[in-house]
């Protein structure tokens, strides 16, 4: 989604001039989410990182506070997280992406105890206590595997864009899942090429990447158990075969929100209004 389709609160009344506003930025290796908050709502926005998530981050903020008619001088506070945020210059203050995550997760869907969040590079899994706390969590931030860049090779590989993946759900009587073997993400896209050469059907060679991300994302986070609700969070949550996948691999609902994608620029917006509050 680029800026151009960004979520900016259908229908939300102008912001007054008194009302306290606060921005979160998550500047990810995809893409760049960005999130204001002030007492009454929460705005949306979203653009692909490109070659200076800064720079990006910078034109999303003015964007944002055209659209809901404030200027940067109004901003009371902005958090940033996200694996960009060391070149965002004009934070008032960074904070880790398990914290933001978590503290978006626990917003979204008051109760959750295992957040999954899968993002362009990496994976967690975040254990959260019934109070919102951060328990535990776990990461794999060193391997393509089992997260969306994976996914995105492959849809290349496969001839479409990774937003019409998700329609293959595991187990479906229209995808029953072709096995992928290789566990690395160089030498399953040559699988993947292998097999459509071999003329297996595109929907079950998307039907086995899906099972292959859950594989992996539910074998890393097992050590954290899922004593309640289970959240599924990062641009990956839009991708519904994955998440089909992940609650065969888990044997438990996996719940999606619609704001799941901004879980941590909305972290950093609670954190940015807590921070303002003094
Ligand atoms: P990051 O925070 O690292 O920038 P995101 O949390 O934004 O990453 O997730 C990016 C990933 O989300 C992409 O690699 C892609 O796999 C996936 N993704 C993005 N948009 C969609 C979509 N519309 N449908 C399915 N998957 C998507």
């Amino acid at each position: 989604m680029d800026s151009k389709s960004a979520i900016a609160a259908p229908g939300a009344p102008k912001a007054t001039g008194a009302a306290i506003v606060v921005a979160g930025i998550d500047a990810g290796s995809t893409a760049v989410k960005l999130v204001l908050h002030d007492e009454n709502r929460f705005g949306f926005w979203q653009r692909p990182s490109g070659w200076s998530p800064g720079e990006t981050a910078r034109e999303l903020l003015q964007e944002a506070l055209t659209a809901w008619g404030r200027t940067k001088e109004e901003l009371a506070y902005i958090c940033g997280t996200g694996y960009g945020r060391v070149n965002l210059p004009f934070l008032d203050s960074a904070v880790t992406e398990i914290a933001c995550h978590a503290r978006g997760a626990v917003h979204l869907r008051p109760g959750v105890r295992l957040v999954i969040d899968i993002g362009g590079q990496d994976a967690k899994g975040i254990l959260v206590s019934s109070t919102g706390r951060v328990i535990d969590f776990v990461m794999n931030d060193k391997c393509a595997a089992g997260t969306g860049r994976f996914l995105a090779v492959m849809a290349h590989a496969l001839g479409m864009e990774v937003a019409d993946m998700g329609a293959c759900i595991p187990g479906s009587v229209e995808a029953q899942p072709q096995p992928i073997n290789a566990m690395c993400t160089v030498f399953a896209e040559s699988e993947v090429i292998g097999l459509l050469n071999q003329g297996i059907d595109r929907r079950a060679i998307i039907a086995g990447l899906h099972q292959s991300v859950a594989r992996r994302v539910s074998a890393m986070v097992a050590r954290l158990g899922a004593p309640g609700p289970v959240l599924f969070t990062g641009g990956v949550a839009r991708n519904a075969g994955v998440r089909a996948a992940l609650e065969k691999a888990l044997g438990c609902p996996v719940e999606v929100k619609e704001q799941s994608p901004f879980a941590g620029a909305i972290g950093a917006a609670l954190i940015a209004r807590e921070k303002a509050a003094g």
